[in-house]
C-alpha cells in the first residue's frame, strides 16, 4: 500500500476507535515503522511499503486501537526539550509535569552546587531535565520499582549523565545518603477509585490510595531530616488536593510555607514547600 493510503486508512480506523488525535497518532506510528522524518513522510506519499512493513504497521495500529498509548508502542516520549525511552514499567511523562521542571530550575538557579533528590523517578525524565539545564546540579533519583530503574538507567546513560545522576533503589527518601537543597517528586496522586480499569501504565505510579495523597504524605513524613536548612520541596499534585497538602505540610513540616502554581489548564498542579 502507498503511504498516503495507509495514512488515510489509519485515520479512519483510529477515529472509529474514538482516538482524539487520529491524524497525528497515525503519522507517529507510520514514522516509527518506516524510520522516516515527518518531512520524508510527506515527500514520499506515493511510495509503497512492503508487505512485512505494512503488516508491522497495522500491528501497531491494532495496539493503539486497543487503547495502548502511542508512547509504549514507539517506546519513546518527548518531554520538555528532550526524548526518553519508556515502557510499561514507567509512567509516560505528561506535559503538565514541565511546570515542575521549570519551577525547580528557577529555584536552584542561585545555588552554586545544588543537591537534589528526585523521589519516585520513574523513567528518570525529571532528573535528566534538571541535570541537562543546570550543569552544577548533583541529583539522587530514587524508585521503589526495580523495573523502572532499568529504564531510568538506560535514559541516564543515553543522555550521558551517569556522573551526575545517582540512582537509588528504595522507598522515596529511605536510602538518601545526603541532605539536599531540593526534593522534587511526581508521585502517584490519583485516588484508587478514579483509576481507570483498563490502564496500561503501572498502577504503582498512579495510585495514591483512597484520598490520592498517601504516597505524598509518606514523602512529607520522611522529608525533614533529608532537607538542608531552608530546603525546598516541589510536588506535583492532583486537581483537588490543595487543602489536604496544606494540612499535611503543617503536620509534618511545621513552620514551612506552602504555595501552589497552576498548570496551563489552570489546575493547581504544583505545591512549592519552603522550609
Ligand atoms: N497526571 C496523571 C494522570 O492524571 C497522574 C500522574 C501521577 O499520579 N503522578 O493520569
Amino acid at each position: 500500500m502507498k503511504i498516503k493510503q495507509l495514512l488515510q486508512s489509519t485515520y479512519e480506523l483510529l477515529s472509529a476507535s474514538g482516538i482524539e488525535t487520529p491524524n497525528l497518532e497515525g503519522e507517529i506510528l507510520l514514522r516509527h515503522c518506516t524510520g522516516f522524518s515527518r518531512a520524508d513522510l510527506y515527500c514520499n506519499l506515493d511510495i509503497h511499503l512492503t508487505e512485512p512493513e505494512t503488516e508491522r504497521f497495522y500491528d501497531c495500529v491494532r495496539r493503539r486501537q486497543s487503547g495502548e498509548p502511542v508512547a509504549y508502542i514507539t517506546g519513546t516520549q518527548e518531554f520538555f526539550d528532550t526524548t526518553v525511552t519508556v515502557d510499561k514499567h514507567v509512567l509516560i511523562p505528561r506535559p503538565e509535569t514541565e511546570l515542575l521542571v521549570e519551577e525547580s530550575l528557577k529555584s536552584i538557579q542561585p545555588l552554586t552546587s545544588p543537591v537534589i533528590c528526585d523521589a519516585g523517578t520513574g523513567s528518570g525524565v525529571i532528573a535528566i531535565c534538571l541535570a541537562e539545564h543546570n550543569s552544577r546540579a548533583i541529583i539522587y533519583a530514587t524508585d521503589i520499582n526495580a523495573d523502572s530503574l532499568v529504564i531510568a538507567a538506560l535514559n541516564i546513560r543515553n543522555h550521558g549523565l551517569e556522573g551526575r545522576i545517582r540512582l537509588l533503589h528504595c522507598d522515596l527518601l529511605d536510602k538518601l545518603p545526603v541532605k539536599v537543597d531540593l526534593i522534587v517528586a511526581n508521585l502517584p496522586y490519583v485516588k484508587t477509585c478514579d483509576l481507570s480499569e483498563k490502564c496500561f501504565e503501572p498502577v504503582v505510579a498512579l495510585d495514591g490510595g483512597a484520598g490520592g495523597t498517601d504516597v505524598i504524605e509518606r514523602l512529607l513524613w520522611q522529608s525533614r531530616p533529608h532537607l538542608k536548612s531552608g530546603g525546598l520541596l516541589m510536588l506535583e499534585i492532583g486537581f483537588d488536593q490543595q487543602n489536604r497538602i496544606v494540612d499535611l505540610v503543617n503536620r509534618y513540616l511545621p513552620g514551612a510555607a506552602v504555595m501552589f502554581k497552576p498548570d496551563m489548564a489552570g489546575i493547581m498542579r504544583l505545591a512549592v514547600v519552603t522550609t
